[in-house]
C-alpha cells in the first residue's frame, strides 16, 4: 500500500510542544498515513491520539519510547503495538518515571552536603530536552567556579562511587525489550548513532546480543540526524532477521528544523514498514511466552 509514515513523535505527555490530537492534524497536514506516538517512558498519550486517529482517518499505532541504562550513558528502545491500556503497564512506566525524577534532587542535596550549592531549575532550563543529566551537573559546577573541568567534577564528586554518586535505578537492555514484549509490542532500538560504536563488527555483535534478547528491529531511518549509515543497518538487520523501522523523532515548534515525516532532510518513508512492523507482532521469540528464562532475568 502507497502513503507515508512518520513513527517517532513526542507529544505534550513527554517532551513535545503539540497535544497529541494536534500530532494527528500535524501530520494529516503532511500527508502522512500513519504514525506512532512514542513519549518517553509513557503511554498516556496513546489514547487521545488513537481517537482523533480514527475519527480523522489516520492510523495510529500506540508507541512509547523507552530510556534504558548503557554503558556509554543511556539507549532509548522503542515499543510499538504496546498494550497502552494495561493498568499493569502504566504501573511499570510510573515506576521508570519517578526513578528518574527522584535521581537529580538527590544527587543535588549530597553536593550541597558536601558544600556545593547549585540549583536544578537552573541547570533544567538551560537545556533543550530537560532530561538533566550528571554531565550537566558537572557543567554547572564548573560554571559556579566549584571545580575546574567537567572531569574535575565526576572524578571528585560523580563517578561511581564518588561521594555525590546516586545508583541511576534504569532498566537494562534485556529488560526494557522484555517489558515491551510482555505488553505485546515490539520492541525496537531508537537512533543506533547514540550508541556511539564506530566499528561495524562491534555494532553488529551488540545488536546481536539484543536480538538474542528479544530485539524486533532497528530505527534505520533517524530522520533528524543525516549522518546514519542506512545501509549497514539494512545489512545487519538482514543478517540477524530485524526489521526496519523509521521517523523524524519530532518535538513541534520548540525544535523548528525537524519537520514531522522529513526530519532534517528530504526523506520519506514508505508505508510498506508498517506491514513489516506489524507482522514482528506475531512472530515473537520464544522467550517472550517462556516463563522460566526471560522472567528469572527480569528479577536480577
Ligand atoms: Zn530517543
Ligand atoms: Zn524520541
Amino acid at each position: 500500500m502507497n502513503g507515508y509514515i512518520d513513527l517517532h513523535l513526542h507529544s505534550t505527555f513527554s517532551d513535545g510542544a503539540l497535544t497529541p490530537a494536534q500530532l494527528v492534524h500535524h501530520a494529516l497536514d503532511a500527508h502522512l498515513r500513519a504514525i506512532a506516538i512514542t513519549d518517553h517512558d509513557t503511554v498516556d498519550g496513546n489514547t487521545e491520539a488513537l481517537a482523533e486517529g480514527q475519527a480523522r482517518g489516520l492510523e495510529v499505532i500506540p508507541g512509547v519510547e523507552l530510556s534504558i541504562a548503557y554503558s556509554r550513558g543511556e539507549l532509548h528502545i522503542l515499543g510499538y503495538y504496546v498494550d497502552h491500556l494495561d493498568p499493569a503497564l502504566h504501573e511499570e512506566l510510573r515506576r521508570l518515571r519517578e526513578y528518574r525524577r527522584r535521581r537529580n534532587p538527590q544527587i543535588i542535596r549530597k553536593l550541597a552536603e558536601l558544600g556545593i550549592e547549585l540549583n536544578l531549575e537552573a541547570i533544567r532550563a538551560k537545556i533543550n530536552n530537560g532530561n538533566v543529566g550528571r554531565p550537566h551537573i558537572a557543567a554547572a559546577m564548573v560554571e559556579s567556579g566549584y571545580v575546574r573541568s567537567v572531569k574535575e567534577a565526576f572524578n571528585r564528586y560523580l563517578r561511581k562511587d564518588g561521594p555525590a554518586y546516586v545508583p541511576k535505578e534504569m532498566l537494562s537492555a534485556p529488560e526494557g525489550i522484555q517489558l515491551v514484549r510482555r505488553f505485546g509490542g515490539v520492541p525496537v532500538l531508537a537512533h543506533p548513532l547514540t550508541l556511539e560504536i564506530q566499528d561495524s563488527a562491534e555494532l553488529a555483535d551488540f545488536l546481536s546480543q539484543l536480538k538474542a534478547d528479544g530485539l524486533g528491529g532497528i530505527e534505520a531511518y533517524y530522520l533528524s540526524d543525516s549522518r546514519c549509515p542506512v545501509e549497514l543497518y539494512r545489512d545487519i538487520a538482514q543478517r540477524l532477521d530485524l526489521c526496519l523501522t523509521g521517523g523524524s523523532d519530532f518535538h513541534g515548534p520548540v525544535k523548528p528544523e525537524v519537520a514531522i515525516g522529513t526530519g532534517r532532510g528530504k526523506t520519506r518513508l514508505p508505508y510498506h514498514l508498517v506491514d513489516e512492523l506489524k507482522a514482528r507482532r506475531t512472530s515473537a521469540p520464544a522467550l517472550t511466552t517462556d516463563t522460566g528464562g526471560s522472567s528469572a532475568r527480569l528479577n536480577l
